[in-house]
C-alpha cells in the first residue's frame, strides 16, 4: 500500500493564500525537488527521524478527527507524491489548498472543484527560476491562486512582468509576499500604488509575525 512521508501534520491558521487567517488542518510532507535560496522549510526537503509513514486512509481519518473542514496539502512539494490522487479522492468532503512551488503540472490533480492550487512563480532570488513549468500560469482558474515572493528588487520586477504577461490577475488571485527581513513590504506597495495594479494584493506570513520565525507546527 502506498504510504506518505509526513514531516508535520496540525491544525493552525493559513498563513498565507486565499484563505490567510482561517482555520486549516495542515499535512506537511517530506521531499522536495528543489532549493530555494531563502527556503524557511528546509527541514521538509527530506525525511527526518520522526517523519510519519501514513496511508492515505491513515490521513484522511487524522483530518476527520480534527474537526477542521479546510485542508492545507504542502510540504517541501506536495505534487511529487505518489498516490495524491487516492487521498484527494478520501479527502472529497473538504476544501483543499494544495501549495506548489510551480515546477510541476497541476492540471493532472484537478479532479474536484474543491481542490485549489496555490502555486509558487519562483523568482530570480530563489535561484529556481529555470524550473517554472510554465503551463501552470495558463491553467491556474478563479479558484487558484499565484504567489510571488520577492526578495529583492530584480524579483520585484520580474514578477511584474510576468503578471503582465500572463494576464495573470484576469485568471486567478495574484499575491505578492516578501522574504522576511529582505526585502521591505512597503516596496511593494509603493510599486502597486506606482503601477496601478488591480487584481493584486500584498501578502504577509501571517505565522511569522504571530510566533517565533523558526517554530514549527504552527
Ligand atoms: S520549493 Fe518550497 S520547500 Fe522546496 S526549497 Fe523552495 S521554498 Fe523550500
Amino acid at each position: 500500500m502506498n504510504s506518505f512521508p509526513v514531516i508535520e501534520k496540525f491544525v493552525s491558521i493559513d498563513g498565507e493564500g486565499p484563505t490567510a487567517g482561517a482555520l486549516s488542518v495542515f499535512v506537511r510532507f517530506a521531499g522536495c525537488n528543489l532549493r530555494c535560496a531563502w527556503c524557511d522549510t528546509s527541514y521538509a526537503w527530506q525525511t527526518e527521524p520522526q517523519t510519519e509513514y501514513l496511508s492515505a486512509a491513515e490521513i484522511a481519518a487524522y483530518v476527520q478527527s480534527t474537526g477542521v473542514r479546510h485542508v492545507t496539502l504542502t510540504g517541501g512539494e506536495p505534487l511529487m507524491q505518489k498516490g495524491l490522487i487516492g487521498l484527494l479522492s478520501r479527502l472529497s468532503d473538504y476544501e483543499i489548498h494544495i501549495e506548489t512551488n510551480g515546477s510541476l503540472p497541476i492540471q493532472p490533480l484537478r479532479i474536484s472543484e474543491r481542490i485549489h492550487f496555490v502555486v509558487d512563480y519562483k523568482l530570480p532570488d530563489s535561484g529556481m527560476e529555470a524550473h517554472m513549468y510554465l503551463p501552470n500560469l495558463a491553467a491556474v482558474t478563479a479558484a487558484d491562486a499565484y504567489k510571488f515572493v520577492i526578495a529583492s528588487q530584480a524579483d520585484l520586477d520580474k514578477a511584474l512582468l510576468i503578471i503582465r504577461q500572463y494576464r495573470l490577475t484576469e485568471r486567478c488571485q495574484v499575491f505578492l509576499s516578501t522574504v522576511f527581513d529582505r526585502f521591505a513590504p512597503a516596496l511593494v506597495v509603493e510599486a502597486m500604488a506606482r503601477e496601478r495594479l488591480n487584481g493584486v494584493k500584498l501578502q504577509l506570513q501571517l505565522h511569522k509575525y504571530i510566533w517565533d520565525i523558526q517554530k514549527r507546527g504552527v
